[in-house]
């Protein structure tokens, strides 16, 4: 008996990263799921991984979180193949660092395209299922700077704290049509998006910050969506879960 049997769930974001552990402990948990990204090779690799280790169980469907008609076509294409999704990990972001003065405006509204209208598509476009097959679990990627501010991450901050907040109206909303809608906020992993130019230095800095003394893996993350996603957390929802190696326990003077 998987933790996740009988669920169907989408991953945006899976092809890399955090997205691609969340694939990987959803199709071990006895889900299937469906790789929602717009990097087609990565995605169609941990496709056929996954098909070797549960086959059918899971597949690639490139997938812009932000166009509306991509996520149409999206939960058309997993009812048909899988039955009603009922999870969705709203997983996909992107990362942009530029001081206040500096932030084209460009970059900023592909950030909260992305980020924030990305999220809210993949609310809008899976609740209408959710509600009309017995429910289902929404689990929005916040992150620490949806919880507190750090310099250079105006723009960044601004959309994972535009995430936490739909989270909880979306979820006062939803409760009572079954569907619950919680943020998870993780602290600094060591993915592609932290490394973008390789190196340890930016890993040593954020490991030496925090009360763990280190940088989180996608294997810290992954178990946390598992748990959101599945029935054992019947009664959570509107929440917001730090997952951070203790970087939000301190004020300003401690790490
Ligand atoms: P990552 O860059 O390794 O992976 C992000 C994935 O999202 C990639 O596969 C990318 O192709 C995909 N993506 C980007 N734009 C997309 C779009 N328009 N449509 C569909 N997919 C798209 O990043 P990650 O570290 O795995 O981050 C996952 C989530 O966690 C993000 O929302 C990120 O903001 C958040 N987060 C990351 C960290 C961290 O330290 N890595 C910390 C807190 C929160």
């Amino acid at each position: 008996m998987g933790r996740l049997d009988g669920k169907v769930a989408i991953v945006t974001g899976g092809a890399q990263g955090q997205g691609a552990e969340i694939c990987r402990a959803f199709v071990g948990e006895g889900a299937k799921v469906v790789i929602a990204d717009v990097a087609d090779e990565l995605g169609e690799l941990l496709a056929k991984d996954l098909e070797q280790k549960a086959p059918g169980a899971a597949y690639f469907r490139h997938h812009d979180v932000s166009d509306e008609s991509s996520w149409i076509a999206l939960v058309a294409d997993v009812n048909e193949r899988f039955g009603p999704v009922n999870v969705l990990a709203n997983n996909a972001g992107i990362l942009r660092f530029a001081e206040v003065e500096r932030m084209e405006q460009a970059e900023f509204e592909l950030l909260f395209r992305v980020n924030a209208m990305g999220c809210f598509l993949g609310m809008k476009s899976v609740a209408r299922t959710m509600r009309k097959n017995g429910g289902g679990s929404i689990i929005n990627a916040s992150s620490i700077e949806g919880l507190a501010g750090m310099p250079m991450c105006t723009a960044y901050a601004g959309t994972k704290f535009a995430i936490r907040g739909m989270t909880k109206a979306a979820a006062l909303e939803l409760g009572p049509k079954g569907i619950r809608v919680n943020s998870i906020h993780p602290g600094m992993i060591d993915t592609p998006m932290t490394r973008p130019h390789g190196g340890d230095a930016a890993m040593e800095f954020g490991a030496s910050k925090v009360a763990l003394k280190r940088v989180g893996t996608p294997a810290d993350i992954a178990p946390l969506y598992v748990y959101l996603a599945s029935d054992e957390s019947s009664f959570v929802t509107g929440a917001e879960i730090a997952i951070d190696g203790g970087a939000t326990a301190t004020h300003a003077f401690g790490g």
